[in-house]
């Protein structure tokens, strides 16, 4: 496991002083953002008010994205003013940068001043936003900017769906598309990841089938999500095609060999009935080469797939390369010839902030550095 080296403090002290005068019992109440129309119409019975105003309160939580109870209008003065400390759970822009593509990169600010990355990836058709799940990674993936910078927490249910809320109302459009590519590992926090997925669908409106999960795999763990019988896709974070290379540079493949990911893999499409999508990272001259391909078509013999190959977005911290266009056409169309569904996923946003994590990353060192003390 990585040491905590990925908390942010926070530039101002704002969220620092919100805490100082927070009482202990006002800081164990959890959000209402993440919760049902049922959960909310019995948090508000609970106050003593009529049970439609828990469907209000839903309406005005997920439609209109309010921060402070307080904004509730339609509820009565007296009772907003006694109930205006619940938190909503909404967390603050505290940068975005833009991509002449139109793909926003956000660091959003936690209730505790933590920071996260989130990014909402337009096109014609679709707004996909790609969320967290963790503060940090502890699975040290060797080309990973996240994994690089160490793990710091899971996210609560609330602080997913928060995600996906902010980015929607930052591009005014609805979102389409959900994928957990972003920082963490989402099957390390499974039961907040869940709850989000259902809220996400039910309370946001969002199909499961338009939810990707993606997974470096934990074992027993993707069993564990397919009982759940949701109907997203799961993206499984292959990278290699031998337990040999897959243990060079994915160190938790060491206890979880590639033959036993993948029987739970097949457990996962049983279950479910849903296809089991994998990831595979291009990196030059370490698994790119035509006999990776052919193996690689071997591994996933009998399965009904789509691999998505990743070339590789450089990270400072390691000297693996990009494969070049060639290569990468050819690695495909070994794959197709043998008839695997492939397409390649050319990361969007590239230009301006580079690879996964590494907004946060570049900014994190940015903002951690020590103000000289005034002497
Ligand atoms: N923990 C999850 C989500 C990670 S991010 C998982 O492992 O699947 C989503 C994808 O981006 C993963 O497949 C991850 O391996 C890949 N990725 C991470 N760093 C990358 C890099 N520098 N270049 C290309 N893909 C990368």
């Amino acid at each position: 496991m990585a040491t905590v080296t990925a908390a942010t403090p926070p530039q101002d002290q704002t969220s620092l002083q919100d805490q100082a005068v927070q009482t202990p019992s006002q800081m164990a109440v959890v959000p209402l953002l993440g919760r049902s129309v049922e959960a909310l119409t019995e948090w508000v019975t609970q106050q003593g008010q009529p049970a439609y105003r828990g469907k209000q309160l839903h309406q005005w939580i997920y439609q209109k994205g309010i921060r402070s109870l307080d904004e509730v209008t339609v509820f009565s003065k007296q009772w907003r003013a006694e109930v205006k400390e619940t938190p909503i759970g909404r967390s603050h822009i505290q940068h975005r940068s833009e991509s002449p593509d139109g793909t926003i990169k956000y660091l959003l600010r936690l209730k505790d001043g933590l920071i996260i990355e989130a990014v909402g990836i337009p096109s014609d058709k679709r707004l996909t936003v790609c969320v967290s799940s963790q503060i940090g990674c502890p699975m040290a993936c060797d080309f990973c900017a996240t994994g690089k910078g160490g793990f710091t927490r899971n996210l609560e249910t609330y602080e997913i769906v928060d995600q996906v809320l902010t980015v929607q109302e930052d591009f005014q459009r609805r979102v389409s598309n959900i994928v957990f590519m972003g920082m963490g590992e989402p099957l390390l926090n499974t039961e907040s990841v869940v709850a989000a997925v259902r809220s996400l669908n039910q309370d946001v409106g969002i199909g499961q089938r338009m939810i990707t999960v993606s997974t470096v795999g934990i074992p027993g763990h993707i069993r564990r999500l397919a009982e759940e019988r949701m109907q997203i896709t799961l993206a499984v974070s292959l990278h290699a095609s031998n337990q040999t290379l897959r243990r060079q540079l994915i160190p938790s493949a060491e206890k979880y060999p590639i033959d036993a990911l993948l029987d739970e893999c097949r457990d996962y499409v049983n279950l479910t009935g849903r296809r089991v999508s994998f990831e595979y990272v291009l990196l030059a001259d370490v698994n790119d080469r035509p006999e990776h391909a052919l193996e690689l078509a071997n591994d996933l013999r009998g399965f009904q797939t789509h691999v998505n190959l990743i070339p590789y977005n450089p990270i400072s911290e390691v000297d693996y390369q990009r494969p070049s266009r060639q290569r990468i056409e050819s690695f495909t169309q070994q794959l197709k010839d043998k008839g695997i569904a492939v397409s390649v996923r050319y990361s969007r946003g590239l230009e301006k902030d580079a690879a996964c994590g590494q907004l946060r990353a570049s900014k994190a060192t940015e903002s951690v550095q020590p103000k000289p003390a005034v002497v």
